[in-house]
C-alpha cells in the first residue's frame, strides 16, 4: 500500500480507497488512465472531509462527477479523485411565486445542422415562471436523470428541460449547462463551497459568472457540496411530456462520447464567414471535411460532427490528436480559435499548447 493511501486510510477509516484505479470507465466516452488514489464520496460529510483533508495535506485532489464533459490523459491522475455520489435532497419551504429572469445566453441546440440529429425545441417550449415557486438543496454529486424522477414524484417541476443530458449537479453548474434555451442558472439560488482555503461559503448566484458552458468553477479551486435550486410546484404531466419528447429528439446522440467538443463560434465570425450557423459541428462537416476521421478507435462521429467518439478502444491520445486537427485546420483556414467544452485532466500543459498557440 503506498503512503498516500495509508495517509488516507488513516484519517478517513470509513472511506473505502483503491490504488490504481481504472479511470476510463468512469467517463461517458471510457477513455482515460488510472488514478493514483481513488474513492466515491458517498454523502456530502464524506465529500468535505475527503476535500478539507486532502486541502490540508496538500494532496493533489480532482472530484469527478459524472464524467461525461472531462478527457482523462492515458496517464492517469496523480494524487486523489474522489468520484461525487453524494445524493442528499431537502425541500426547503416553498416561497410565493417568484419571476426568476433567464440568462441571456444563447443554447446550443438553437441552430440545428441536421434535424435528425439535434433536437428541436422551439415547438415544445412553455413558461412556467408563474407557478408557485419551491426551493430545493440538492447534493452535488446527485445525477441528473434520479433528480428529475425524484422532483417529479414530489410535484416539482422545472429541470425538466436537463433530462437526458448525463451529468451529475456539481458538474452541470460548473459548465452551467442547458437544455434548449433553458440554462441551469436560471434555476439556481446560491451554491454551496469548500474555497481554497478549507472554509464552508454560500454563494449566491449572481457572484457565480454564468454563462454559455461557464461559470467561475472553470477558474477557481473551489469545490461544490450542494446548491439550493428555485424550481416550481408546475404542471407535473407537461414536465413528463417534455421528457418524453426531450428523449424522443435526443436518442439519437452518439454514443461513448464526451458531447460537442467545442463551444459554437461567436456571432461576429457567423457573420464574418456568412455561416447558417455557429455549430462547429456544421464547420467540421461542410467546411473541414473531417466527418468520419478516425484516429486509432477515436471517430469524429458520422452522425453529429460536433461530437468525437470512441468506436472501441480508444485512447485519450487518440482522441487528442483529432480535437487538435479539428482546432488546427479551424485557426488556419477560418482563423477561428475555436473554445474546447470539455475539460482535460492529467494532461501536461506542453501537450495542451496548441490551444494557446
Ligand atoms: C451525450 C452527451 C450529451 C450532452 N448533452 C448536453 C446538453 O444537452 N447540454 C449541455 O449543457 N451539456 C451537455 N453535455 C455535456 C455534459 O453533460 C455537461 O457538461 C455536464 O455539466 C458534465 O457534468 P459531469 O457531472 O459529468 O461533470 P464531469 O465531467 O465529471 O466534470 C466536469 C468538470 O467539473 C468538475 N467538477 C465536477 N463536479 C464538481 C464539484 N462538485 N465541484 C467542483 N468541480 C466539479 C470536474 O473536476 C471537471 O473539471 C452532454 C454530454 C454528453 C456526453
Amino acid at each position: 500500500m503506498s503512503l498516500l493511501t495509508q495517509q488516507l486510510k488513516n484519517a478517513l477509516p470509513t472511506v473505502d480507497f483503491h490504488e490504481e484505479e481504472a479511470l476510463a470507465p468512469h467517463t461517458t466516452v471510457r477513455i482515460g488512465g488510472p488514478a493514483e488514489v481513488f474513492c466515491r464520496a458517498k454523502t456530502t460529510l464524506e465529500l468535505e472531509a475527503l476535500v478539507k483533508f486532502a486541502k490540508s495535506n496538500e494532496i493533489p485532489l480532482t472530484i469527478l462527477g459524472w464524467g461525461s464533459n472531462t478527457l482523462i490523459a492515458d496517464r492517469g491522475i496523480r494524487g486523489l479523485v474522489v468520484r461525487n455520489e453524494a445524493k442528499e435532497l431537502e425541500i426547503l419551504e416553498t416561497n410565493e411565486s417568484e419571476k426568476i429572469d433567464p440568462h441571456k445566453v444563447e443554447a446550443r441546440w438553437q441552430h440545428a445542422e441536421s434535424k435528425a440529429v439535434m433536437p428541436q425545441f422551439d415547438s415544445i417550449v412553455y413558461d412556467e415562471s408563474g407557478s408557485e415557486s419551491v426551493r430545493v438543496r440538492i447534493a452535488a454529486g446527485m445525477p441528473l436523470a434520479n433528480l428529475i424522477q425524484i422532483l417529479l414524484r414530489e410535484g416539482i417541476t422545472g429541470l425538466q428541460w436537463f433530462s437526458r443530458i448525463p451529468a451529475t449537479v456539481g458538474g452541470g453548474i460548473v459548465n452551467n449547462i442547458h437544455g434548449g434555451t433553458h440554462f441551469f442558472s436560471d434555476y439556481i439560488e446560491s451554491v454551496e463551497v469548500i474555497d481554497e482555503s478549507g472554509s464552508l461559503r454560500e454563494l449566491a448566484a449572481k457572484d457565480l459568472d454564468f454563462g454559455y458552458d461557464v461559470s467561475r468553477f472553470h477558474n477557481s479551486k473551489e469545490i461544490i457540496l450542494s446548491a439550493i435550486f428555485r424550481l416550481y410546484r408546475g404542471d407535473v404531466k407537461k414536465a413528463q411530456a417534455i421528457i418524453a419528447e426531450w428523449s424522443r429528439q435526443k436518442q439519437l446522440q452518439p454514443a461513448k462520447s464526451l458531447g460537442c467538443v467545442f463551444q459554437n463560434i461567436s456571432a461576429e465570425d457567423q457573420e464574418r464567414l456568412s455561416l447558417p450557423t455557429p455549430s462547429v459541428g456544421y464547420i467540421v462537416d461542410n467546411i473541414l471535411n473531417l466527418k468520419g476521421q478516425r484516429s486509432g478507435d477515436a471517430q469524429i462521429s458520422e452522425q453529429h460532427a460536433a461530437f468525437i467518439i470512441n468506436t472501441g478502444k480508444a485512447t485519450a491520445d487518440n482522441y487528442l490528436a483529432l480535437l487538435k486537427k479539428v482546432y488546427i485546420e479551424t485557426k488556419t483556414k477560418l482563423d477561428i480559435k475555436l473554445t474546447p467544452e470539455i475539460f482535460f485532466l492529467g494532461f501536461t500543459q506542453a501537450e495542451l499548447s496548441f490551444l494557446d498557440a
